[in-house]
């Protein structure tokens, strides 16, 4: 049984970082074989050594998973579940909260998951996250600006003179976070894309021309395709972005040509659709994620709680030659309540939305089912009745809302740094309860688009 490392040894970082760089190099239908073998090793193990797993499978079940395609007859895992079910319960034999470590959350969802890794997943999982940055172009010379609320242990590889970090706390003023950009001098900026575009519209303001960023890697909430040219324009970079979560690390990320292939060979991602047949890595519907290396508490067909499209591989980029995630549309819980009870996705009424080119940002606050608030924020040259204009285009889309919009300056994002797109409000006019401390617990990490050392996250 492994014994957790007090330091971060780099060796298994090296051994498996050349690992996943040759296999995200093969064609698709040999990466689609290592995800078959490591599949069917994961559900055998699964059964034989995690207490949940032997309840809920059946030997007849793991003995038909040949590919990911017979997944389909087994249980999906949801969120609730995994909150609830004691670590015990989820951790494989030899494993235990001594020596495997927490990666917690941020609970945005309303339901914090703590998943459980060992010294070896740990391992591939820090190889996985530095070739998130290389794949997009990170460079040794280059000066890394991580936006994120909490600290972080410094990376193995500063040690050597390479990678280095520098931290711009998004929990500061904005004042405070302009200066410790201005004072960094980046050339590759990872983070959340609102907190990002706040830093850009300050030094508009100033006045300040920023040069020298290279590359800026979104990851966390979706950006109007508007606010996200304000700030690649503003630095003359080039966009990337990586679709991850604390729970399976990264799924997909951007190739040189934009788009955001799927990570076939690390993990099994199903497309639940709304007519419940399911397919995989194509089509339409909430995505099922198993992650295939992970020992310690392997979670099969895990509801990440987001929506996804994903279409065949068509990219000239010529360097992968997986499927595409076209789209993450949206987290299934954003969504709003109709007074009939119908449930909208709010990505049904996002879309309209953003397609007025002067929104930068929005967000849909619901004090009662029935009726939304949008908030947008315009850029600066838009006349004032495009709130009207977007009114009357939300109402044809959703009859019987009752909808206003709000031009405003400033949208407040969660504890996390996030800005949720749906939020649900109380009678009160408060927020709903989150149902779980934001990051508070160990980690660091955002529910989605972390970009640095998940695991890392105090335990
Ligand atoms: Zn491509």
């Amino acid at each position: 049984m492994s014994r957790l490392r007090s330091t971060i040894s780099l060796a298994p970082v090296a051994y498996n970082l050349a690992m996943i760089r040759r296999q995200e190099r093969l064609p698709h239908a040999e990466q689609l074989r290592i995800q078959s073998r490591l599949l069917r090793e994961l559900v055998r193990h699964a059964h034989a050594d995690v207490p949940h797993y032997r309840r809920t499978l059946t030997a007849a079940q793991v003995e038909g998973v040949r590919t990911a395609h017979d997944l389909a007859g087994l249980p999906t895992l949801d969120r609730l579940t995994l909150h609830d079910a004691p670590a015990r319960d989820m951790l494989a034999a030899g494993f235990t909260t001594e020596n495997t470590r927490a990666a917690t959350t941020s609970g945005s969802s309303g339901i914090p998951i703590t998943v459980r890794n060992s010294e070896r997943d740990l391992g591939y999982l820090r190889a996985t996250y530095l070739q998130d940055m290389l794949a997009n172009g990170l460079r040794p010379t280059d000066r890394i600006a991580y936006f994120r609320v909490m600290s972080f242990l410094r990376h193995p590889l500063e040690r050597f003179g390479i990678l280095r970090n520098h931290h711009i706390r998004t929990d500061r003023p904005l004042d405070e976070q302009v200066e410790a950009f201005l004072a960094a001098r980046p050339t590759f900026l990872i983070g959340f894309p609102n907190v990002i575009a706040s830093i850009v519209d300050e030094l508009k303001r100033r006045g300040v021309t920023h040069e020298g960023v290279r590359t800026v890697l979104f990851g966390g909430e979706r950006l109007t395709p508007t606010a996200r040219a304000h700030v690649l324009d503003y630095f003359g970079a080039s966009h990337r972005e990586v679709y991850a979560s604390v729970e399976v690390f990264t799924i997909a990320r951007t190739c040189p040509a934009g788009s955001m292939h799927l990570r076939t060979s690390d993990l099994v991602v199903e497309v639940e659709h709304d007519d419940g047949t399911v397919s995989v890595e194509d089509g339409v519907g909430e995505i099922l994620v198993t992650r295939l290396r992970s020992e310690a508490m392997p979670l099969i067909r895990y509801r990440l709680g987001d929506r996804v499209r994903i279409s065949p591989n068509d990219c000239p980029c010529g360097v992968a030659t997986t499927p595409i995630v076209r789209e993450v549309v949206g987290r299934s819980q954003d969504r709003i309540v109709a007074a009939d009870g119908r449930r909208y996705y709010g990505d049904f009424i996002s879309t309209v939305i953003q397609d007025f080119s002067q929104v930068v940002r929005l967000q849909i606050l619901q004090p009662r089912p029935g009726a939304v608030e949008v908030l947008v924020i315009l850029s600066g040259d838009a006349p004032d009745d495009v709130t009207a204009d977007i009114e009357r285009e939300v109402r044809r889309r959703a009859p019987g809302l009752d909808v206003t919009v709000r031009r405003t300056h400033r949208i407040t994002p969660e504890a996390n740094g996030k800005i949720k797109l749906v939020k649900v409000l109380t009678p009160t006019g408060e927020r709903a309860p989150s149902g779980g401390p934001a990051s508070a617990e160990g980690g660091p990490l955002p529910q989605k688009g972390r970009m640095s050392d998940v695991a890392e996250g105090n335990d």
